[in-house]
């Protein structure tokens, strides 16, 4: 019995077969999951930290009377980190800084007319609230891929909620407390799923609203994160993770096996898709997969997204073929395992993040690269982009003319209010040009 079912989508052709239909996806989607969080959301705005500390006991299994963490219990996890885990930390912090601080985008002013600018200019949101995962592991990497974006924005206020631990006294993982720590913040709170998101949008206690929330999270995360939006801004759906990988005779199916449980490894609903022309590498991939699902350490959640409906080896005619599937899948990581892998992905169009080549592993994105790890989930990398410091700004216009540029253009103005019949814009600019008034 196969650890994973196949797709055979050799012989269709874009033109007669809807790829995004034939990809393979999960039953139980984010839209399905918001009528189980709405209910959580409703809660957490009536009635505030009582309504958490409920729910925290119902799936934590902890019951939390302070949900700020208190500063104490930070400054002792970083006291007591592994130093080895603190040197990964701070040798991942400093790649992310650098990509960070290359991505801000400057002011960029544009003279249209003499006389006439308009600036786009770039603020940072005053405050954010980042979550960082702790149900199934504690990723304290999230923490990282949150924080230091958003400090190199110029964010001026950061909470950050991450589950409380029953066996840690209802605290965070003390390695999340350590890494947040590390990074100077210190407004933390034991809050998990779709109750912290609900705290951050809606302000609960000691945790005042906040105007983004961004991080990933399992399936009840994502839909919390879908029904606030609009009441706070947010990053992205970075859900339950996905990996898909396009490869062809040329990869190797130790290192695709490896990889497809790398991310099978966070949620027993997480994505592993192999889309390749090669029936070989299928089928070698599947032998490596019986091999090492069973030496992995979370071998029945890895068994359980292998054989999900979510996850597949999908058979294509070529790679061109496999481009297109790809696109309609619009993967959360995609990794291109062929020849040629470089000028591959120069032609895929959505993605969350691209890995290029055998020494690309997505693992790598998900600690080291220097690249974010937090990225758009079930699709929706075909409208969203993965989190970076440009998620942590605004932009705005700021029109700025002389009296004689608004005189140039002031004949258009008057006609297309005309057009509109809004009669009144004309006249907000004809009245500055009437005889008598003032022309300074
Ligand atoms: P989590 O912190 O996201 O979720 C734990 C919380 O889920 C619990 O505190 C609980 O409140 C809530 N919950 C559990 N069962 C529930 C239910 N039946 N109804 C309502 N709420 C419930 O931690 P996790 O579960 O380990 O999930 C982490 C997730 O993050 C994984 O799915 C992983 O794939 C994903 N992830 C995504 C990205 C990305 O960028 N897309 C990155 C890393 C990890």
């Amino acid at each position: 019995m196969s650890l994973i079912r196949r797709i055979d989508l050799r012989g269709a052709d874009a033109a007669s077969v809807d790829y995004r239909t034939s990809v393979p996806r999960a039953e139980f989607d984010v839209e399905a999951a918001t009528h189980q969080v709405q209910p959580i959301i409703d809660a957490v705005r009536a009635r505030g930290v009582e309504a958490i500390a409920e729910l925290s006991e119902r799936f934590d299994g902890v019951r939390v009377e302070d949900i700020r963490v208190p500063r104490e219990a930070l400054d002792r996890a970083l006291a007591e980190l592994d130093p080895a885990v603190r040197a990964a930390l701070e040798e991942s912090v400093r790649r992310l800084r650098e990509t960070s601080e290359a991505e801000l985008e400057r002011d960029v002013t544009t003279e249209v007319a003499p006389g006439a600018t308009v600036t786009h200019r770039k603020v940072p949101i005053d405050r954010v609230g980042l979550y960082v995962p702790g149900g199934l592991a504690p990723l304290v990497s999230s923490v990282v891929m949150n924080v230091v974006p958003a400090q190199v924005a110029g964010v001026r206020s950061i909470a950050l909620a991450s589950p409380p631990q029953k066996t840690r006294g209802g605290l965070p993982e003390p390695t999340i407390l350590a890494a947040c720590a590390l990074l100077g913040v210190d407004e933390v709170y034991a809050v998990g799923g779709a109750q912290a998101i609900a705290m951050f949008a809606h302000g609960a206690g000691p945790c005042r609203p906040v105007d983004l929330v961004t991080g990933p999270g399992n399936i009840y995360v994502a839909a919390a994160k879908r029904l606030v939006r609009g009441v706070v801004g947010i990053d992205s759906e970075a859900g339950t993770t996905e990996i898909a990988i396009l490869a062809d005779d040329s990869a190797d199916p130790a290192f695709v096996a490896a990889d497809l449980i790398s991310q099978a490894e966070h949620d027993p609903m997480a994505a592993s898709v192999l889309v390749t022309d090669s029936l070989a590498l299928a089928d070698a991939t599947e032998v490596e997969l019986d091999k090492q699902v069973f030496a992995t350490r979370h071998t029945e959640r890895v068994r359980t997204a292998l054989g999900g409906p979510q996850s597949a080896i999908v058979l294509v005619d070529d790679v061109d073929q496999g481009v297109q599937v790809v696109d309609a899948y619009a993967a959360e990581h995609l990794e291109i395992q062929t020849r040629d892998a470089a000028a591959v992905a120069a032609r895929v169009r959505n993605a969350g993040a691209i890995f290029v080549g055998p020494w690309a592993p997505v693992s790598l994105g998900d600690y080291a690269a220097g690249s974010n790890h937090v990225l758009p989930t079930g699709g929706c990398a075909c409208h969203s982009s993965g989190l970076s410091v440009r998620a942590f700004t605004r932009s705005m216009h700021v029109v700025d003319y002389s009296r004689a540029a608004l005189a140039d253009v002031a004949d258009h103005v008057v006609t297309l209010a005309e057009a509109e019949d809004l009669p009144g814009h004309g006249q907000a600019v004809g009245v500055r040009f009437e005889p008598g008034r003032s022309a300074q």
